[in-house]
């Protein structure tokens, strides 16, 4: 029946369930211990519109953000390879996140969860 209907062009979007019994927010507790200002962020899009790597790949800093509360640590582990930890989403922040410093806290965790 659906193969069936007209391409108008646009579709409807996969559902976006957060399911936090399923994700796992170790990485946040880890950050709130060694980089606290990562709870000051507003997901404001200030990083993601001035990032360098973002005009050209699938990076987009605040949704990093976003996922490290939610636990998605796939994403995160997928995304973050494509930062050039140049620093000017740290200087764009209205909240004065040490955004280069929870870029190498996530990295660092990563490589030692080796995930
Ligand atoms: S600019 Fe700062 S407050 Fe805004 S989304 Fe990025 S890290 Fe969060
Ligand atoms: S440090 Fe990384 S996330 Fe921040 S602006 Fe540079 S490339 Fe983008």
């Amino acid at each position: 029946m659906l193969s069936k209907m007209k391409d108008f062009g646009f579709s409807v979007n996969k559902s976006r369930v957060i399911d936090y019994d399923q994700n796992d927010r170790a990485l946040f507790y880890y950050l709130m211990r060694v980089e606290p200002s990562v709870s000051l962020c507003i997901a404001c899009g200030a990083c993601t519109a001035t990032c360098s790597a973002g005009a050209f790949s699938s990076l987009y800093f605040h949704k990093i953000m976003l996922s490290i509360r939610r636990g998605e640590k796939v994403y995160i582990a997928k995304e973050i390879t494509q930062c050039m930890l140049c620093g000017k989403c740290q200087l764009v922040c209205p909240k004065n996140v040490n955004t280069r410093g929870v870029i190498l806290q996530i990295m660092s965790f990563l490589q030692s969860s080796q995930l």
